[in-house]
């Protein structure tokens, strides 16, 4: 990890009495009738925004929702979220959504930025130049402030123009989230308590893959669920139907089964599994030698489930991210419930992270027993990989000191 710089994290001696650029992760699941199901990425993101305020500061929040690749579209337009974090600050201040930053109309609302009004932009991925982390777009962003703060723990592990971008223009410093995230996960990994237990599930194959690899070095089991589990069971043969598949990485799925062969790591697939289709109202429980060729895999079965119950209460450090199956759906909901009760019962300290894994427990009980829940999870595992991001390294002062 790279220590040549310090970060500055924000405190009630700084920033004061400045325009701050305020990169967040707002990016909440939307139900179809865009209503948030979700806001636990908001609130924690409230006691940044409140001290901010209390130092008298000119906040313009940054933030993307959901992949709109560059493009504008309502779909994806933060007003909803615009709306519930009026909700959550106090009732003086005011929250405007802007649609944009260039014009001369639009530089006016920023230039007359009232004291207790909150200025949050459209979703940044609406612009091309984000993704690119094009140097230009991100010198137009910094234009708009005297400070970047960056408080997107969960995105900053993508060296976007608003996480890495901005920060070569501006004095730039960590918010409390991101701290907090840091801290938490830092005592985690330092001096994990073995067995060491890392559970991956979800969908996002093509990113959490490679993560896999250094999971498979770092613990003595790794559980593979969701929909990720797919393509390691068809990469051993196994007929899944119509369940999601990406082919290409079928044989970066055999390479980690390698590897941890290799390292004498424990890698654990699913033995059984619930069938169905996305948006059917039943489902049916199979082995894996029989799941049919018009259904799709959508949860894991309760022998595995049985078999993730015992691992989980042997571990002293568990690490988990991503849905065991298509939990949308409540037919499909049971492997990952299961899987969050087995580690809310344990005495393992445990680190679990993720967006759609935060959506799927935020209505648990019992969630103070998971030692630290992560807003991040591609984030979280990327953390653990190179014990910093490039979000991170953007804060560090070298060249301004
Ligand atoms: P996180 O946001 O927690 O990192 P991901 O975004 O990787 O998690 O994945 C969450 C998504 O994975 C959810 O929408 C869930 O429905 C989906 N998923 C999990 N298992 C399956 C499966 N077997 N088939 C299809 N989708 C699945
Ligand atoms: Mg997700």
């Amino acid at each position: 990890m790279s220590r040549r710089g310090q970060i500055h994290f924000i405190s009630h001696n700084a920033p004061k009495n400045k325009r701050v650029l305020l990169r967040v992760d707002f990016n909440v699941s939307l139900s179809k009738s865009r209503r948030i199901s979700d806001d636990v990425r908001i609130r924690e993101a409230i006691p940044t925004i409140k001290l901010l305020l209390e130092n008298k500061n000119k906040v313009i929040v940054v933030s993307h929702l959901g992949r709109p690749e560059g493009r504008r579209d309502v779909r994806y337009s933060l007003s909803p979220v615009a709306r519930r974090l009026g909700e959550f600050l106090p009732k003086k201040y005011s929250v405007k959504l802007v649609a944009g930053f260039e014009s001369d109309n639009d530089k006016k609302i920023f230039e007359t930025q009232g004291e207790n009004e909150v200025i949050m932009l459209e979703n940044i991925r609406f612009w091309g130049g984000e993704q690119k982390n094009d140097p230009e777009f991100a010198k137009a962003l910094a234009s708009l402030a005297d400070v970047y703060v960056n408080d997107a723990f969960g995105v900053s592990h993508r060296a976007d123009a608003s996480v890495v971008g901005v920060a070569k223009y501006l004095p730039s410093y960590g918010g409390l989230l991101l701290k907090h995230e840091i801290q938490e996960i830092d005592d985690i990994i330092d001096v994990p308590r073995a067995p060491i237990v890392s559970i991956i599930g979800g969908a996002k194959i093509e990113t959490k893959v490679p993560v896999i690899s250094k999971l498979i070095e770092f613990s003595d089991t790794v559980v593979v669920g969701g929909a990720i589990a797919n393509t390691f069971l068809a990469a051993k043969g196994t007929k899944v139907g119509k369940s999601l598949v990406e082919d290409e990485e079928e044989a970066l799925a055999r390479k980690i089964m390698r590897l941890a062969e290799e390292h004498g790591t424990e890698l654990v697939l699913p033995q059984d599994v619930v069938v169905g289709t996305l948006d059917g109202d039943t489902s049916e429980v199979c082995d894996l030698s029989e799941v049919p060729t018009g259904k799709m895999i959508l949860d894991i079965g309760p022998k595995t489930e049985a078999l993730l119950g015992e691992i989980v209460a042997r571990a002293r450090t568990i690490i988990w991210n991503g849905p065991m199956g298509y939990n949308e759906n409540p037919q499909f909901a049971r492997g990952t419930e299961f899987l969050f009760y087995s580690i809310a019962n344990s005495s393992a300290k445990s680190l679990v992270g993720g967006g759609d894994t935060i959506v799927s427990i935020a209505k648990e009980e019992h969630l103070e027993n998971i030692t630290h829940i992560s807003t991040g999870g591609g984030a979280m595992l990327e953390y653990i990989e190179h014990e910093t991001l490039p979000g991170i390294e953007a804060l560090r002062a070298v060249t301004r000191n």
